[in-house]
């Protein structure tokens, strides 16, 4: 470990928890400690924060109070997490339905954290979150990327869409903390034409990374692009991907180019869940200290371990806006199987629902599936509002790209909705990456779900052939 290590760790960290009200030396710590602890300790401590969860649900925020009261429950009918079946799933729509009844009434809303879904699944969701949570997620996240041999304050050099690396116009107080604490830096990769690759070559050898991150698609461009002018990256501990399904052949890929291993994670902001691949890259290891996790059918029933079903997540630790029971939108399974690393966390399989094969225009250049809800909106800045309120008048979406490489843009609209204002624009941004193709937009009254019942938002059928 060196000086800057050393500093960042003892020091600056809990000198930014200091300044930006957050927590992550103190819950790392504890993390770190619970980290191989037995599995009925940890149930343990899942129970305890489920039973405060629901209680804190209940006495504050009005859409769990009613529901409570509905189905003649009390909080004290939920002791363990068994007991969360008698408690329905919750759905995005549900949530956009009663959007203002989600809030607690204790916390003060001067401490919420905005944030969003990334829309990978086709219906992006905003949503809140406190110091709190956010800062048991980056704990959690250090705890992983420590077991990897990568330590805090090493140099990370992060490439994928806006949940990655927002675009964005101005240096902001966050890039000081992301730059200074986390040694992250940021590179948005909504454009890959050659230009743009060669200035982010150009970054990547000035900041002389120890660590990549971003989605496993972005990273394949920027690998293919260093192939292909010849740069050998030296001195890589790790490449981190997330965001997307990671393929077999990319992970090989990034392997080869950056000459290290890929470790995959699998996480959602909304339902609070943290999961990483550990040494054994056999899963993803659930931090079941921050969520409890069950594989459901859509009605709730909980599936036995090994049977791929619905994501449906409990957080416990966002007090702001309490997720109970969530569907998130992507399907997985539980490994039967217990890890051999030592830890005790049951991990996932293979997580589906989330896209993560490249696409082509007519010239060959690839293109991110885990873009194209972005493209839907490119004049306005993902976080922000009114990007929120604009995406919130479409229910979902799919991106066809047929055979010959042309693209229909599916829209269908909320309820009382029969209209989007960004059409012209939607299209000519698409023809501007799908360059040469035909790009048609309608708007649609229904969009089929694929026969396995997942919402897949992007369908493509094209091969390109140089
Ligand atoms: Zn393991």
């Amino acid at each position: 470990m060196g000086l800057y290590n050393i500093i960042d760790r003892h020091f600056l960290l809990p000198v930014g928890d200091l300044i930006y009200g957050s927590e992550i030396a103190r819950q790392w710590k504890a993390l770190r400690q619970a980290e191989y602890l037995p599995y009925q300790q940890i149930l343990d401590i899942q129970n305890e924060k489920l039973r405060k969860l629901v209680k804190h649900a209940y006495d504050s925020v009005p859409y769990y109070h009613k529901l409570f009261d509905n189905l003649g429950l009390r909080p004290e009918d939920i002791q363990e997490k068994e007991d969360l079946i008698k408690i329905p799933v919750l759905t995005k729509q549900i949530i956009r339905d009663n959007y203002d009844d989600m809030f607690s009434s204790t916390i003060d809303p001067k401490r919420f954290r905005k944030s969003s879904s990334g829309g990978s699944t086709g219906t992006p969701l905003q949503f809140c979150t406190d110091n709190h949570e956010w800062s048991m997620q980056r704990a959690s996240t250090l705890r992983a990327w420590e077991s990897y041999g990568l330590n805090l304050g090493d140099r990370i050099f992060s490439f994928g869409g806006n949940s990655i690396a927002r675009k964005k116009k101005a240096f902001s107080m966050k890039d000081i903390y992301d730059r200074v604490i986390m040694r992250n830096f940021k590179f948005n990769s909504s454009e890959v034409d050659k230009d743009s690759l060669k200035s982010h070559l150009e970054s990547f050898k000035r900041i002389r990374p120890v660590a990549v991150r971003g989605y496993g698609s972005s990273l394949v461009i920027f690998a293919r692009y260093l192939k292909e002018v010849g740069y050998k990256p030296q001195g890589i501990k790790v490449v981190l991907t997330t965001g997307e399904v990671l393929m077999t052949n990319y992970r090989k890929e990034l392997e080869e180019v950056f000459n290290a291993p890929v470790f995959d994670a699998y996480g959602a902001g909304d339902g609070g869940i943290v999961s990483h691949e550990c040494n054994c890259h056999t899963g993803l290891h659930i931090t079941e200290e921050l969520c409890v996790i069950e594989i459901t059918d859509k009605a709730g029933n909980v599936l036995p371990d090994g049977e791929v079903g619905f994501v449906t997540t409990t957080d416990l630790e966002n007090y702001a806006f309490p997720f109970i029971r969530y569907h998130v939108g992507d399907m997985s399974y539980i490994k039967k199987e217990p890890c051999s690393c030592g830890r005790h966390t049951r991990q996932f399989g293979e997580v589906m629902g989330r896209a993560g094969r490249l696409l082509y225009n007519k010239q060959g250049v690839p293109i991110s599936p885990t873009m194209l809800p972005m493209m839907l909106y490119p004049h306005l800045d993902y976080h922000c509002l009114e990007y929120q309120k604009e995406y919130n008048k479409i229910d979902r979406f799919q991106i066809r790209q047929d055979s010959n490489g042309d693209i229909q843009i599916l829209l269908k609209m909320k309820e009382g909705v029969n209209d989007t204002a960004y059409r012209e624009e939607i299209v000519e941004n698409y023809k501007r990456h799908f360059v040469g193709s035909e790009v048609v937009l309608r708007i649609v009254d229904d969009i089929p779900l694929l026969p396995s019942g997942k919402e897949d938002y992007c369908v493509s059928e094209y091969n390109y052939k140089s």
